[in-house]
């Protein structure tokens, strides 16, 4: 039975902490599915729309975009997924398939895409809709709720490893949260040895580095003992830019996987010089998701995370912003069990 109204946590305009509410249940639209969320990761994209860092936030907006439910019922046209279907929801919810972007591949350009939790409502509560033909059916693994982060952390994770260049045997990780402790267990099954880059002093998240597989953890100010091939940027801050090119070799490339990063500083043209490369990553494709599906599936990637009811997720956001959860968050449901 599906019920008529649902608990979720929203943001409304003008205000940065999130209210509890009751709210009617969305019906599924053409081509959109009814999904019950059993979990919803929470990502530090999640903390930029709170602080309205991000432009064109839909308000009021239920936030999330690591979500794990079940399809409870179809809309018109929607044909792909069926009732009872496990599935997860990422951060691209839509593209119209008729821009330049789309029609040349590359989705996640997409002039008039929307994004789950930012322009279309996400997966802070009991219930969400979503288009069918950005749901993936999901692996038996993700009945492990604590697996809802590599919905995103996982995906664009990936994405941005994928940017990393070919023959890449050293990489650093500047970040070491919810992206970098999945990416890490990745690399390590495919031969690359990663460099671990903490907060200054973080010496707990060093030793979690370690403990998944990293070959070297420190500050982001030191310099590792090795040049690097590839550097990939998970903190949004703009001083890890020419930290990292600092310590990549030439003709290689430094990619910054955030949404959003404070300013960078200038630097000399020198540390750039050499054929290195910056670049960002923005959002996924479908192709991106469905090829860390299966990588995820195949291997047991571990998944540190802390769960939080959903009516606690200001305190989950709060803790993020603190650093102080190992791993990731994850909202749970109360009603999720049946
Ligand atoms: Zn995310
Ligand atoms: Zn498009």
């Amino acid at each position: 039975m599906i019920p008529d109204t649902m608990n979720a946590m929203v943001l409304e305009a003008g205000s940065n902490t999130l209210r509890y509410k009751e709210l009617p249940v969305p019906r599924p639209g053409e081509g959109q599915v009814l999904v019950k969320i059993h979990a919803c990761g929470i990502c530090r994209t999640d903390l930029h729309i709170m602080d309205r860092e991000l432009p064109g936030i839909k308000y009021p907006i239920i936030p999330g975009h690591e979500i794990i439910g079940t399809v409870v019922k179809r809309g018109a046209g929607a044909v792909t997924l069926s009732e009872g279907q496990l599935v997860g929801i990422p951060w691209l919810g839509y593209t119209c398939g008729k821009c330049k972007y789309c029609l040349e591949g590359r989705e996640n350009l997409c002039d008039n895409a929307l994004f789950t939790g930012y322009t279309i409502d996400g997966g802070y509560a009991e219930y969400t809709v979503a288009y069918e033909a950005y749901c993936f059916p999901l692996p038996g693994i993700f009945n492990d709720l604590s697996k809802a982060p590599l919905l995103c952390a996982g995906l664009i994770g990936y994405r941005s490893y994928t940017m990393k260049g070919e023959q890449v045997k050293k990489l650093g990780l500047y970040g070491f949260g919810a992206a970098a402790h999945i990416l890490v267990q990745v690399a390590r099954q495919q031969g690359v040895a990663v460099y671990a880059f903490t907060k200054d002093g973080d010496t707990k998240g060093q030793e979690f580095a370690r403990k998944l597989g990293a070959v070297w953890a420190g500050d982001s100010s030191a310099t590792p003992p090795q040049v690097l091939d590839a550097a990939i940027i998970f903190a949004p801050a703009g001083d890890l830019v020419p930290k990292a090119l600092k310590n990549i070799d030439k003709g290689r490339t430094v990619v910054c996987g955030g949404i959003h990063m404070s300013d960078i500083p200038s630097f000399p043209y020198s540390i750039l010089w050499g054929e290195r490369c910056v670049r960002t990553v923005a959002n996924l494709t479908r192709r991106d998701a469905n090829e860390f599906l299966v990588i995820a599936s195949e291997m047991p990637i571990i998944t540190e995370t802390q769960f939080f009811p959903l009516e606690q997720a200001n305190e989950a956001l709060a803790a993020l912003r603190k650093g102080s959860i190992k791993g990731a968050a994850v909202l749970t449901m109360a009603r999720s069990a049946t």
